[in-house]
């Protein structure tokens, strides 16, 4: 894959992917916000690959949140200097023994709520490879029945302040 590397306004990226499912949220009675991003740093990404990613975290949140549920997008500025990229949301979540297995092409993992969701299961894996050639890391903190935090973290040297 070759990447177009620019620097990316964080913002500009997550509003422009909030206004892509927004709509879905609304028919799935799910509410959606934004952490506010003021004095986030720039970020040296590519910008269409950095939507598919946000647009995958976003649309399987809204999968998998139950109607009263929340979605919050954000992003920070680590103490290590890395720049932390967030979709959480108040879902179903994942078993922890599912987590290296949702991970894998073509996985979901069974439960009647998967099963009422057509998907590829090609989403995730698809997340890990376009944050791996940009050099991020992906990470998932869930909880059954609590909810989920799917994190992309990338390192400092691509991360553009003042
Ligand atoms: P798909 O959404 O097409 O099934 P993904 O690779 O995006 O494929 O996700 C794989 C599986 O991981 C899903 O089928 C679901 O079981 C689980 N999953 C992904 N995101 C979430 C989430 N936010 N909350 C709960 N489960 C999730």
């Amino acid at each position: 894959m070759d990447l177009s590397e620019d620097k990316i306004d964080i913002g500009e990226v997550v509003n422009a992917c909030m206004r892509m499912v927004r709509e879905r949220a609304k028919s799935a009675q799910v509410f959606l916000s934004i952490e506010p991003l003021n004095g986030c740093p720039g970020l040296l990404a590519d910008e269409r690959r950095l939507k598919q990613i946000l647009l995958n975290l976003l649309s399987n949140a809204v999968k998998f949140t139950p109607p009263d549920g929340h979605i919050r997008i954000g992003a920070n500025e680590e103490a290590n200097g890395e720049l932390r990229l967030w979709v959480e949301d108040t879902g179903i979540g994942i078993a922890p023994e599912d987590i290296p297995l949702v991970l894998k092409p073509f996985s979901q993992v069974a439960s009647s709520h998967t099963r009422s969701h057509e998907g590829t299961g090609l989403g995730l894996a698809l997340v890990k490879s376009l944050s791996e050639i940009q050099g991020a890391t992906l990470d998932i903190d869930s909880a059954p029945g609590k909810g989920t935090t799917v994190s992309v973290r990338f390192p400092s040297e691509r991360v553009l302040r003042g």
